[in-house]
């Protein structure tokens, strides 16, 4: 680098032409020249000087940065550190669950307050995310298979407790789901859940349970009926 000529002093103190060793010229405080201890010391032109984005690549010309600053940059290094934060949060044994369980109540009473052309327009994004990674939804698939085949009892105890503990209104929104479920996979999942053994499984034992607390729901409707026919 050679400092070449002095430019008038602005505002912020004075400016040196120079011109960086690919031949680029420009005018740098002389602080940045001198101050060895200053993070913006400057050694050769902003673009000689620059490093790569480490998300997108792109030349990142302030040193102070970790990226390049665009939108999509900033949004991929959030999510990032989103997903890094909520690993560490459920990793533990005890707050883990409960966080988790949290979470689920949250996303089945969001999902119960949306209008069907809400729902719809949330399934249409899924596919889309869905259909331009496929290979994050084979390793989500491979690991929840791999899961449920070491946990499938204790999944399905859980499960029970669950629906046990459920109120009545709590138990027809389940049921409603697992009806739901049901024609979905009539009408799309068929030959694609039998094509993976492990998800056609989970979605039996998921249906057994559905046919069972079906059986009991009505049961319980026809006592009632029963009751109040004795009573009159
Ligand atoms: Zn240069
Ligand atoms: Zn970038």
């Amino acid at each position: 680098m050679l400092a070449e000529e002095p430019v008038p002093p602005g505002a912020m103190g004075r400016l040196w032409r120079v011109r960086c060793d690919c031949g680029v010229e420009e005018a740098i405080r002389q602080r940045r020249l001198t101050e060895v201890s200053r993070p913006g010391l400057r050694r050769a032109c902003a673009r000689c000087e620059a490093v790569a984005c480490p998300e997108c690549g792109a030349p990142v010309l302030n040193k102070r940065r970790a990226r390049c600053g665009s939108p999509a940059c900033e949004l991929i290094a959030y999510r990032r550190a989103a997903t890094a934060h909520y690993a560490r949060a459920t990793s533990d044994p005890i707050k883990g669950p409960a966080i988790r369980a949290a979470r689920k109540a949250r996303a089945q009473r969001n999902w119960a307050d949306l209008s069907k052309a809400e729902r719809a327009e949330q399934y249409r994004r899924r596919a889309a995310r869905e259909a331009a990674n496929p290979e994050v939804v084979a390793k989500r698939r491979a690991r929840a298979n791999v899961h449920y085949a070491m946990h499938a009892e204790e999944i399905q105890s859980r499960r029970a407790a669950r629906l046990d503990a459920m109120s009545r209104e709590e138990l027809r929104r389940w049921l409603d789901r697992g009806a739901a479920y049901q024609r979905a996979y009539q009408r799309r999942w068929r030959s694609e859940i039998q094509s993976d053994p492990e998800a056609h499984r989970r979605y039996l034992d998921l249906q057994a349970e559905y046919r069972r607390r079906l059986a009991l729901a009505r049961l319980m409707v026809q006592a009632t009926q029963l009751k109040e026919m004795l009573d009159e």
